[in-house]
């Protein structure tokens, strides 16, 4: 299996047709291939442990790298022990299958399979326990010394786009030398690559990829090709390593598009009276615009005297709210609007009674929020706002904010706010925001001797891999699984010979670890991370 991270039709069909990418190309010949829906939020976290559980967020709890800590006003990040269910690779071990992973997003800490396992990103960095068992990792060192989990969009704004391009071309050669190590040197019958780099690559520079983007050049796309052509080879080299009749799996956890503008919904609440920041508050607005001013002036020598994490510059902005006049909020989410109601005996300081106020308050915040426009263009902003229980189903439906706003295409929503206006909007700037933004529409590839050769499939959704591929290993399907057996794209033969096996008892869900595992110095590294890749402001 390959995860090509934010992998698109959009992006990949035409540089197919341009020869660019010969091997998937020959893939998407010979095999099954459709569109594959993410998750709601298309969020790189969210969507990969959707794949890893076959479970909607509600059931494993992951709606964002940030979970908000009920009750704190404060999130924290995500990682493997925060899953609260089992894994598609926790199946797969107690059915004896051997297994070996490279770099799959939310896998840190490492947790025990059934084979080997090198984390992926929200790894704080390669000093971290990163592989499973822990003596892997010096093997890994020994044959990349300088291996990499992430090259981030920071890069793009050091640099030309040449050489963030060459850097994202050696981190993923090396992640796949890596593999290529691994699957000639231990037994596997599931092995799974991730491909990162295309998903900082996106944010950074989609408008160079997007034809109808007036910031579109074919100079800049003819360089783009050299970072998916190397892709491409890649690939090629990992299928030269496994046996030809094997399945192979290709699937990306969201698809992307430009994106113009950040809606700052906390700005919306300001307006409405429904978020309040304190009176000192004004001062330290004014501190955090000079800060930044100065920041800017001088640059990396200014940022190395006096950093300044983002970790404080985040609890600094929650001290700046005033939670006792303050009934709706948001903390978490970056892609999605994600409205949490500061609700009395849930939150801190809650003040929103519970019943029919709570309900009433959320009707009026979505029908609000639908009717917001944006002035440049007069069209509504919002395409769905959704409650939390019309999508999510599970023990973790409790922690999921109350409202899930949907922005239209070219939007997308931050989890700040703009300190010093009362602006809700902000236009994004090439190489200091997000150029392109996460969609719905990811990809999925099967190819391989199993398959229907006439097969078609209409449709599919990230959910629907991890218990199809749970049916093709011959595992019995728990049942509070959420996605489907793709069994249509199979041959009638292989069918017949594999029926359809279900585990009788549903399990009872891991409950998840609510101990904050990373320590602050790593607490850093990721923040400096997500920022770096423009998911956190
Ligand atoms: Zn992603």
């Amino acid at each position: 299996m390959i995860g090509i991270d934010g992998a698109t039709w959009e992006v990949l069909l035409p540089l197919m047709r341009a020869g660019v990418m010969p091997t998937l190309a020959k893939l998407v010949d010979e095999g099954i291939s459709t569109t594959l829906a993410s998750t709601i939020p298309p969020d790189t976290a969210t969507a990969w442990t959707s794949f890893q559980t076959g479970m909607n967020p509600g059931k494993h709890g992951v709606f964002d790298f940030h979970q908000y800590k009920r009750g704190e006003y404060y999130p924290s990040f995500v990682n493997s022990e925060r899953i609260g269910t089992e894994t598609i690779w926790d199946i797969l071990s107690r059915n004896k299958k051997k297994i070996i992973l490279v770099n799959i997003p939310v896998t840190y800490p490492p947790q025990p399979i059934n084979g080997c396992m090198v984390t992926g990103l929200l790894t704080p960095s390669i000093k971290s326990n990163f592989t499973y068992p822990d003596r892997l990792a010096r093997e890994i060192l020994d044959i990349e010394k300088d291996y990499t989990i992430i090259t981030t969009q920071e890069s793009f704004r050091n640099t030309s786009l040449d050489n963030f391009i060459e850097e994202l071309i050696r981190t993923e050669t090396k992640r796949t030398n890596v593999m290529r190590h691994l699957l000639g040197r231990y037994d596997w019958d599931v092995a799974m690559i991730h491909f990162q780099s295309t998903d900082p690559l996106q944010h950074a520079v989609f408008w160079y990829l997007d034809e109808k983007n007036p910031e579109y050049s074919p100079q800049n796309y003819q360089a783009l090709q050299k970072f998916y052509s190397s892709i491409d080879r890649n690939i090629s080299a990992l299928l030269d390593q496994i046996p030809r009749s094997a399945l192979k799996i290709v699937l990306s956890d969201h698809g992307f598009e430009s994106v113009r503008k950040t809606i700052y919904i906390n700005n919306i609440l300001i307006t409405e009276g429904l978020l309040s920041l304190k009176k000192q508050g004004f001062f330290r607005q004014k501190l955090f615009a000079l800060f930044r001013a100065l920041r800017k002036i001088q640059g990396r020598f200014f940022k190395q005297m006096f950093s300044f994490p983002r970790s404080i510059a985040l609890v600094a902005k929650t001290t700046l709210v005033d939670w006792t006049r303050t009934k709706a909020f948001v903390l978490t989410g970056w892609l999605y609007g994600f409205i949490y109601l500061n609700l009395k005996g849930r939150e801190k300081g809650g003040i929103v009674a519970e019943g029919r106020t709570y309900e009433e308050l959320r009707e009026s915040i979505a029908k609000n929020l639908s009717s917001i426009r944006d002035p440049e263009t007069t069209n509504r902003v919002f395409r769905k706002i959704y409650k939390r229980e019309e999508i999510y189903e599970g023990p973790h439906l409790k922690n999921a904010p109350d409202l899930i706003a949907v922005p239209e295409q070219g939007y997308e929503c931050s989890q700040s706010f703009i300190e010093t206006s009362d602006d809700i909007f902000k236009k994004n700037i090439l190489g200091k925001d997000h150029t392109g933004t996460h969609n719905q529409d990811g990809i999925c590839i099967f190819s391989g001797k199993d398959l229907d050769a006439s097969g078609k499939l209409a449709q599919a959704a990230i959910i629907d891999i991890g218990p199809s591929l749970l049916y093709y290993c011959d595992c019995a399907i728990p049942p509070g699984m959420d996605g489907r057996v793709l069994r249509d794209i199979f041959s009638p033969e292989f069918r017949e010979s594999h029926p359809l096996l279900y585990e009788d008892k549903e399990k009872a869900p891991k409950p998840a670890d609510e101990q904050d595992i990373f320590s602050d110095e790593d607490k850093k590294k990721i923040e400096k991370r997500l920022k770096d890749l423009g998911y956190m402001d």
